[in-house]
């Protein structure tokens, strides 16, 4: 089942109040125990930027670096991330970045234990979160980081090999674009590790530009939304 927005009993007023509900949900997600991934995980990494952001970022599960320091792509993939929104043209602080696993999955192994992929059971336990968010931030455009995100915005089918950098409209946001995991990227060898940063860069590239338009007919209507 894909994740969509969900619906509002009550529609939010204005930008504090939504601020003031995604803080609440986050401190209810810091004490959630709904997966085992909490007691191997230092603290829940819940999505971080404004409430009001029009650009969502959605990964897959935090790292060591994430872990550590309780913050979404902070390590060697966020400053990829990073390098490629500037290339883009946007400003990190004004997209909002989340995981769709809000614990790290690791095993032992090395000095900081290894990432893995978060296994369905973890990622469906962790949906409502995921859910909460885009509800009070209600995105007009989402970039999926990877093949699981995707399949978690835009269902089951969806193939990044075929599909990466196509739009979609899915029931999470009108605009859906889907793009290769800058860690992926990282492990990649040299031969191909090239090609795929180009497909990454190109693919924020292509976001960037949507959000432009989004925000032009955002500002011919008068819509609220951060600045990015
Ligand atoms: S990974 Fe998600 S569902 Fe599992 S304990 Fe952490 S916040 Fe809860």
């Amino acid at each position: 089942m894909a994740v969509r927005q969900l619906p509002l009993e009550q529609p939010f007023k204005g930008a504090a109040e939504r601020e003031r509900a995604l803080e609440q949900v986050r401190r209810t997600a810091a004490r959630c125990r709904a997966c085992p991934l909490w007691e191997i995980g230092t603290q829940t990494v819940f999505g971080v930027g404004p409430a009001t952001a029009r650009l969502v970022l959605i990964g897959e599960a935090p790292g060591y670096q994430e872990d550590q320091q309780g913050m979404p792509f902070v390590g060697p993939a966020g400053k990829l991330l990073d390098e490629a929104l500037a290339e883009a043209g946007l400003s990190r602080p004004g997209v909002y970045i989340t995981n769709i696993v809000k614990h790290r999955p690791w095993v032992p192994g090395g000095a900081h234990g290894k990432n893995r992929p978060p296994r369905q059971s973890e990622i469906t336990a962790c949906r409502p979160w995921l859910a909460q968010e885009l509800a009070i931030v209600r995105p007009r455009i989402i970039g999926c980081l990877g093949a699981l995100a995707a399949r978690e915005i835009l269902g089951k089918g969806f193939r990044l090999t075929e599909q990466r950098g196509q739009w979609f409209e899915a029931e999470a946001a009108p605009h859906v674009l889907a793009t290769i995991h800058p860690s992926y990227v990282l492990i990649q060898p040299h031969e191909s590790h090239d090609r795929l940063r180009a497909h990454l860069f190109s693919d924020l590239r292509r976001i960037a530009e949507r959000y432009r338009q989004v925000a032009a007919e955002e500002a011919a209507s008068g819509v609220l939304s951060a600045e990015c």
